[in-house]
């Protein structure tokens, strides 16, 4: 299982992240951050196979992935 961090006041809602995740794991919220953005989060969590590719494209570099102690 990975941690999926992401910085809600970072994010700038692009979706590239949702877009180009392979699992599907990530979405949009409804909820805006303070600036006024909708911003990414986990929505299937146990899904993510740890491949970084959101960490990567991301152009804010707000996304985090971490392996979960077992
Ligand atoms: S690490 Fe890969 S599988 Fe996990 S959320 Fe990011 S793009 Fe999706
Ligand atoms: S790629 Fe980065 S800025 Fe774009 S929606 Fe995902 S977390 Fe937010």
């Amino acid at each position: 299982m990975f941690n999926i961090d992401i910085d809600k006041e970072l994010c700038k809602g692009c979706e590239l992240c949702v877009e180009l995740c392979p699992k599907k794991v990530l979405g949009m919220t409804e909820e805006l951050n303070s600036k006024g953005n909708s911003f990414s989060k986990a929505i299937a969590q146990d899904k993510c196979i740890g491949c970084m590719i959101c960490a990567l494209v991301c152009p804010d570099a707000c996304v985090s992935i971490t392996k979960e102690d077992s």
